[in-house]
């Protein structure tokens, strides 16, 4: 196949220039120009008393459509009944559009400009920074994280501070076979296998689920769930040549004889209830096997375009709500049913859970600990939170968001309110952008490129034939595509 594999190298030339280019252009003025939180520190309890923790991300669950976040349809019963248990944010706030950049924020609680995988989706690496699993690690915990998507495999950084870090992707996605990925019911069980180890220390434990990542394939009895679902497009889309853009259905979404997008949207709902079951069982064994008490987090790493601004199942190109808005739940003991207002960010995760384990904030954050709001229902304070896409950020707060697009020399920017009547937003003449924002903005992430792809995914890519015997490549960053 020779021109895929040419096509191959030239995508290869364009991400090592990409990369090299931005560590040379960036690596001066790097600081952190917002005043990071130094958040005071906790005296940590005896790890005996420390709860077990279970950290669960779903890849592309868009917050509207989780039952107990609006959705009509019943689709998450497992997800709603950790809802019914615990604090429920209103408003969490991704901290990227993107996967490995949302993870990013979440284990390291910093915006994307502010860890050194900045808005990159596979060719960056998390590095010289303090995270949450490494705080859980020192403090005697047991750790371990299960992942799904090809762009959080280890050679991006996400596994410092895991003992123990799964990420064995044994399928190709339907319509990219250069993209590995796990489907979640043997990602879930090999969570549960690490989970009945039995131990004498608490658990850290973080599972990614892939599933509502598209192609949306759920697979029977799934597909049935909800068999289509209203979008404001009722009509058949045209097939795109590409993984993004508008009016279409993007290449790698592409399902034979599927054209109606409510269709698409029932498949997707379909992908959802699927991982909901998995969630389901995650919690029912986490639960079985901790005998210390339990705090669960569920949150999603991005929400997923179905007919916003012309763009159909699709993220990762704007930070507006229906990509940038995420479910964020907690239960934990002590902590009351509560549906909380206000605004609340992937950044926000790290600082909670260690406070919830009596342990000490990592020394720069720029999230908040969740736990007085959750325990005893304090307002959360007013506050901007960053959504970050590289070219386009949405700077959310209490009251509507900020969208920025970023390009060479400049930027311009609009300002969205929150109606007052449901979840939407209205385009208004604001003020000029705050100089927290203008801040933020002017900050460059200090990247590191990843590290190479395995001997045996390099091994798996030859047997696909996609590249030739003794190759000496760098590997492919799936950018330009949607993870
Ligand atoms: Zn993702």
């Amino acid at each position: 196949m020779p021109s895929l594999v040419s096509r191959l190298r030239s995508r290869l030339g364009v991400h090592v220039l990409r990369v090299s280019r931005l560590l040379r252009s960036r690596a001066s003025s790097i600081g952190l120009g917002l005043a990071p939180v130094l958040l005071a520190a906790c005296s940590p309890g005896p790890p005996a008393a420390r709860p077990d923790v279970l950290l669960v991300t779903i890849d592309t669950l868009r917050a509207d459509f989780v039952h107990s976040y609006g959705q009509a349809a019943e689709i998450t019963p497992r997800i709603d009944e950790l809802a019914r248990r615990g604090a429920l944010f209103e408003t969490g706030i991704a901290s990227s559009t993107a996967t490995a950049p949302a993870h990013a924020s979440i284990l390291s609680s910093r915006h994307v400009r502010r860890h050194s995988v900045g808005p990159f989706n596979g060719e960056t690496r998390l590095e010289g920074v303090e995270t949450l699993a490494i705080r859980f690690r020192d403090a005697g915990y047991d750790t371990a994280a299960f992942v799904s998507n090809v762009v959080l495999k280890a050679r991006t950084g996400l596994d410092r501070g895991f003992d123990h870090y799964d990420d064995d992707m044994p399928e190709t996605e339907a319509n990219r076979l250069l993209l590995f990925e796990r489907l979640s019911e043997q990602t879930v069980s090999r969570a549960l296998e690490w989970l009945a180890v039995p131990r004498e220390a608490p658990f850290f434990a973080w599972v990614h689920l892939q599933d509502p990542h598209g192609p949306y394939t759920p697979g029977e009895p799934w597909s049935a769930i909800a068999p289509e679902l209203p979008l404001r497009t009722d009509r058949e889309l045209p097939v795109l040549k590409v993984n993004r853009g508008r009016g279409g259905i993007p290449h790698y979404q592409a399902l034979p004889g599927v054209r109606r997008a409510p269709l698409y949207a029932g498949l997707y709902a379909g992908e959802i209830a699927r991982s909901d079951e998995q969630v389901g069982r995650l919690v029912d064994a986490a639960e079985i096997h901790s005998t210390r008490g339990l705090v669960v987090a569920l949150t999603a790493d991005h929400g997923e375009s179905l007919d916003e601004d012309g763009f159909f199942f699709q993220h990762g190109h704007a930070a507006t709500p229906e990509q940038a808005r995420v479910p964020l739940i907690v239960v934990a003991p002590g902590v009351p049913p509560r549906r909380i207002e206000g605004v609340v960010s992937h950044v926000d995760l790290a600082p909670t859970l260690l406070e919830l384990a009596g342990l000490p904030a990592l020394d720069v954050s720029d999230g908040i600990s969740l736990v007085a709001s959750m325990r005893d229902g304090v307002a959360l304070p007013r506050r901007t939170v960053i959504s970050d896409i590289g070219h386009e950020i949405g700077a959310y707060d209490a009251d509507g968001y900020w969208r920025v697009r970023v390009f060479d020399g400049g930027r311009d920017f609009q300002r969205w309110q929150r109606l007052a009547e449901g979840s939407g937003y209205e385009k208004t003449d604001g003020p000029e952008l705050p100089a927290e924002i203008e801040a933020y903005l002017r900050e460059s992430p200090e990247l590191r490129p990843a590290h190479a792809m395995s001997p045996e995914d390099l091994e798996r890519l030859r047997a696909l034939g996609y590249l030739p015997p003794r190759a000496s490549v760098r590997p492919p960053g799936p950018s330009g595509t949607t993870e």
